[in-house]
């Protein structure tokens, strides 16, 4: 069993950079940890700098209906109903990232928009056509998502990249966990304090290694991708005003809050 580490990316008055974190103190790195990098620089306490989203991804591969009572639900949303015979595969878009705090805008246009809390891994090194072992061993770590959705776009576009890409509607964070494996654990969502959706990743259809390696034999996975694993049954809108945390067992909670579209 590997040791846990921790791993964010940190705004300091100085600099921004990925760090490893030991409690209450912060060890700047001088490149990912997923592209090797050494500790360098000065270590921070915990106050002296702000949580940036910790993953700079080259893409977000998303997993659409990878829960069964998630799909019964999307019975009225998305036409849904059986579990798809593959997974379902989606991507939003690197601009969609923000980090913990920062706000998810409702953008002019949409009329429901929805949280979605989910596990995300971290791709530890490059995976073309990756076998289940290296699937299992390309793992970087894990951390919190929240798939952001424009319900209302997701029904009228016939295909979800508006619906998914508004800049904010990839919160993602607060850090990234890495030697826990993704199996069994619980995530959660919820809204104002709230508990809007419970479960465990032991339930997810298709499980985490064969969800990397099946998507890596559409399209190469580099170090410091995100993978999504879909969103438990619970999902409703919020509004401007809410406050949504993903809670990931072992990882920590994201916390967003949703403001009004800036002009
Ligand atoms: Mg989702």
């Amino acid at each position: 069993m590997p040791s846990v580490r921790v791993f964010a990316r940190i705004r300091t008055r100085d600099t921004v950079c990925f760090a490893e974190l030991f409690g209450d103190t912060c060890v700047e790195l001088d490149a990912a940890p997923w592209l090797g990098g050494r500790p360098a620089g000065r270590p921070w306490s915990r106050a002296e700098v702000e949580l940036l989203a910790p993953v700079t991804p080259s893409k977000i591969v998303c997993v659409g209906l990878n829960y069964r009572e998630h799909i019964a639900e999307s019975t009225t949303v998305l036409a849904g109903g059986a579990p798809p015979a593959e997974p379902l595969l989606f991507l939003k878009p690197p601009s969609g990232v923000i980090g913990p705090g920062e706000a998810i805008r409702y953008p002019a246009g949409v009329t429901r928009l929805d949280p979605e809390a989910e596990l995300a891994v971290v791709i530890g090194r490059r995976l073309r056509h990756a076998s289940a072992a290296e699937s299992a061993e390309g793992i970087a770590g894990l951390t919190a998502f929240n798939d952001v959705s424009a319900r209302n776009y997701q029904r009228s576009d016939g295909q979800w990249t508006r619906a998914k890409g508004f800049d904010t509607f990839a919160p993602v964070g607060p850090v990234v966990v890495a030697g826990l494996p993704p199996e069994g654990r619980w995530v959660e969502c919820r809204v104002n304090g709230a508990l809007r959706q419970r479960a465990n990743t032991a339930d997810l259809i298709v499980p985490v290694p064969e969800l990397i390696r099946h998507i890596s034999r559409i399209m190469t996975l580099e170090p410091g991708d995100v993978i999504a694993t879909g969103t438990p049954a619970g999902v409703a809108p919020v509004s401007a005003g809410d406050r949504i945390e993903v809670a990931v067992e072992g990882v920590g909670t994201l916390e967003n809050r949703v403001l009004e579209e800036l002009a």
